[in-house]
């Protein structure tokens, strides 16, 4: 058996005007894919022989430019143009990746790796939570599993599940095409936890589903609410143990459509919503700690631009701290982040901060010392990856975290190792994102979903989409 695998993983925001670069990623090539990958050990146990195609990814950001995805892509396919032998290709895609002038860029691949390689050659994927799945991409597979956790811990579940359905169809010969249905819906990413019903419901539901001995996965795209494009919408697909059971598997993923839909209502905030003001007025006033405010509009692990300083200005503004220190994490300034570089830590600095653009970048003009250099590390998958520098500047009550790009700090590990910050100092922390990533969200005594404007804005139905496919409840759709 010989098995290509590899990572292309982006998830694109529409309302974040900045394209992705071929250069924005974290790529690597060769026996790292093998080492990198959660489906490798499953493959390996088989006796496999492994190629490896390329393991490349990078925070949510906006589209993707033309060049970088045809880049990516055609290593991918030069790589299985050379070992067109290979009895499968497992990938892991995220699902949301929209691409300049194209579309899908999951769409596109899986075409052309189809064109080259054949009906015959199995094919397995693994997709993030929030997947917009294209209503085609089925058709082009053999398995799919999105993520069931939110927040995301479960990347290595997902790659090997898949994995071990194609180990059996490659072994048995067979050639499964999972059930795909769309839903005239979307479900709101941070409404849809996994400590929550009813998204705990529904997860609980799909491993019910797969102790039937017709399933072999059975799975639920969540979507991706701030990408303005034809696929946006919540799916779920089903994929049968043998072929035989490919019916039954049609009837069961409309069924379980019809439950996921039914259930749309039900959905809300898990982390206390609150207007920017009012988020910074009570997490100082709260009397456990830490308190986590999420800057859920400039949330770049959902990709938004991640330069806003509306929260930083809240702070700044209070009058009254009750003893507590606030951080605030990763601000993407580069000039403030090159003047902070040219001083040594312990540096007294009056510095200008925000890009100034607009009224949510408005920049402001902080007191403080360099406290401490460090580097950024990457997005999931890719925590070890060292992606640009971050300096903390401290002031008396806010300290701030400035970067050279968009960063957010999802990890312990980006704290400390990385930014090289005692967590402990503060009992107050800013983040860019949305619901609170796994680590943080277990430290936190209370998490605040601070509803700031920006391209993650939380309050999706004031937003106007043009290039949806309607309907998508409770999107509106307004023709351009
Ligand atoms: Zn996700």
């Amino acid at each position: 058996m010989k098995v290509a695998l590899g990572m292309f993983y982006h998830e694109a925001n529409s309302f974040n005007p900045k394209m992705v670069e071929k250069d924005d990623f974290v790529y690597v090539e060769g026996q790292e894919v093998i080492d990198r990958m959660f489906a490798s050990e499953v493959f390996q146990d088989a006796n496999a022989e492994l190629v490896p195609l390329i393991y490349c990814n990078t925070l949510p950001n906006g589209i993707v430019r033309r060049e970088a995805y045809d880049f990516y892509s055609n290593r991918i396919l030069e790589i299985l143009s050379e070992n067109k032998d290979v009895d499968g290709v497992m990938l892991h895609l995220h699902g949301s990746m929209e691409v300049e002038g194209l579309g899908s860029g999951e769409y596109d691949l899986l075409k052309k790796i189809r064109q080259l390689l054949g009906p015959d050659v199995i094919i397995g994927i693994a997709l993030d939570a929030h997947a917009n799945t294209h209503p085609e991409f089925c058709k082009l597979v053999n398995a799919v599993r999105n993520y069931r956790t939110i927040p995301h811990t479960d990347q290595n579940v997902t790659e090997q599940t898949v994995a071990r359905h194609m180990v059996k169809c490659i072994q048995e010969g067979r050639k499964t095409v999972p059930q795909f249905v769309r839903l005239p819906y979307a479900i709101h990413a941070e409404k849809a936890t996994m400590a929550t019903w009813p998204l705990s419901e529904i997860y609980e539901k799909l491993w019910k589903l797969e102790e039937r001995q017709e399933v072999a996965i059975a799975t639920l795209g969540i979507g991706m609410m701030w990408c303005d494009c034809e696929t946006l919408a919540t799916n779920v697909a089903v994929t049968p143990s043998k072929e035989e059971y490919t019916d039954y598997c049609k009837a069961l993923a409309k069924e379980l459509a019809d439950y996921v839909y039914g259930l749309r209502d039900s959905f809300d905030f898990e982390q206390l919503p609150l207007s920017p003001h009012e988020a910074a007025r009570y997490s100082v006033r709260f009397e456990g700690t830490p308190v986590y405010v999420s800057d859920s509009g400039d949330n770049t692990t959902g990709g938004a631009v991640g330069d806003h300083t509306i929260m930083l200005r809240e702070y700044l503004n209070l009058r009254e701290y009750y003893g507590k220190k606030i951080l605030v994490t990763t601000i993407w300034d580069e000039n403030a982040l090159a003047v902070c570089m040219e001083h040594k830590e312990g540096d007294e600095i009056e510095i200008s901060i925000g890009h100034d653009y607009d009224e949510n970048t408005k920049a402001v003009l902080v007191k403080g010392k360099i406290k401490k250099k460090g580097k950024l590390r990457g997005y999931m998958g890719c925590e070890d990856d060292e992606v640009g520098d971050v300096v903390t500047i401290e002031t008396e009550h806010v300290d701030i975290v400035l970067c050279g790009h968009a960063g957010s700090f999802i990890s312990v590990r980006h704290f400390t190792d990385g930014a090289g910050l005692n967590m402990d100092d503060y009992q107050v922390i800013v983040v860019k994102q949305g619901y609170l990533f796994a680590e943080l969200r277990k430290l936190a005594k209370l998490a605040i979903l601070a509803l700031t404007p920006g391209g993650t804005h939380q309050l999706v139905e004031n937003l106007e989409y043009h290039n949806i496919k309607p309907p998508v409840y409770p999107l509106q759709y307004v023709p351009k």
